[in-house]
């Protein structure tokens, strides 16, 4: 059984052939993860998911315990995340409602506990292509498999949040090459390393970033569109990865802390 962890990506259930298998309630060393972990078996996958803000979407990205949630995957056993988040679009060729495998990333948080390693040992990961390549192919070709657009590549810059970005700040962003910003990747890509996980992050481009599109207001229509297209992306490309996913990684994911220890 293939252990694929999902974050975010609701409604599975409506997927053909999908079976709910139970739900798990973990406890961890750093403490409880966002919400329960629900399996679902198809072919040969086992996915489980998370809210990564909780059943009630009550945890703001700056207070989830991520690495509560990346340590209850590696207790599953789980292998793979691919994560499914909402972002503001940078890049004007972004339509509202793309789907965007992310390519690369930077990170602007602050405050937030972003390693396993706090004390007793001194990790450095390498972070230089912080998505799996190989996990970004599978998703592309599940994604083809079933017909979703996906665009390929793209950087994401992870602001702090909770608040939205001012509109000199995504100017900023545009000119340091970022094409879309969220709250959530981070730290939870480079935990995920750390805990050897391989990491595929897909986005679906929920309304153009402050002062992107300035002259046109966003309608509530626009965003519930967005919101279903989204949907319709993910449970394709969670099924199109249950058809094509092998048990055996060849990434490097798998030995990413080989290295990292630079205690003496
Ligand atoms: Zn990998």
């Amino acid at each position: 059984m293939i252990k694929v962890g999902i974050i975010g990506g609701s409604g599975l259930e409506s997927i053909d052939g999908m079976v709910f298998d139970g739900e798990t309630a973990l406890d961890t060393p750093f403490g409880a993860p966002s919400s329960p972990y629900r399996a679902y078996g198809l072919g040969d996958c086992l996915f489980y998911v998370i809210s990564r803000h909780g059943d009630r979407h009550v945890i703001p990205p700056h207070s989830v315990n991520y690495r509560a949630n990346i340590y209850g995957f590696k207790l599953l056993g789980v292998t793979r995340i691919v994560t499914f988040s909402a972002v503001g679009g940078i890049n004007p060729a972004y339509g509202t409602g793309s789907l965007v495998l992310a390519g690369n990333a930077i990170d602007f948080t602050g405050g937030r506990a972003n390693s396993f390693y706090d004390e007793g040992s001194c990790v450095h990961v390498d972070l230089t292509c912080p998505f799996c390549p190989d996990l970004r192919e599978d998703v592309k070709k599940a994604a083809g498999l079933k017909g979703a657009e996906l665009i390929d590549g793209g950087v994401y810059v992870c602001t702090n949040g909770p608040r939205f970005e001012t509109a000199a700040e995504i100017k900023m962003f545009a000119a340091m090459g970022a094409d879309m910003v969220g709250m959530t990747m981070f730290p939870e890509v480079s935990l995920a390393r750390e805990a050897e996980i391989c990491y595929a992050s897909v986005n679906v481009v929920t309304n153009p970033a402050a002062g992107v599109a300035a002259e046109r207001a966003l309608t509530a229509d626009e965003v519930t569109e967005a919101g279903a297209g989204a949907a319709e992306g993910a449970r394709n490309i969670i099924s199109g990865l249950s058809e094509i996913l092998k048990e055996e990684r060849g990434c490097r994911c798998k030995d990413a802390l080989k290295g990292s220890f630079a205690d003496k």
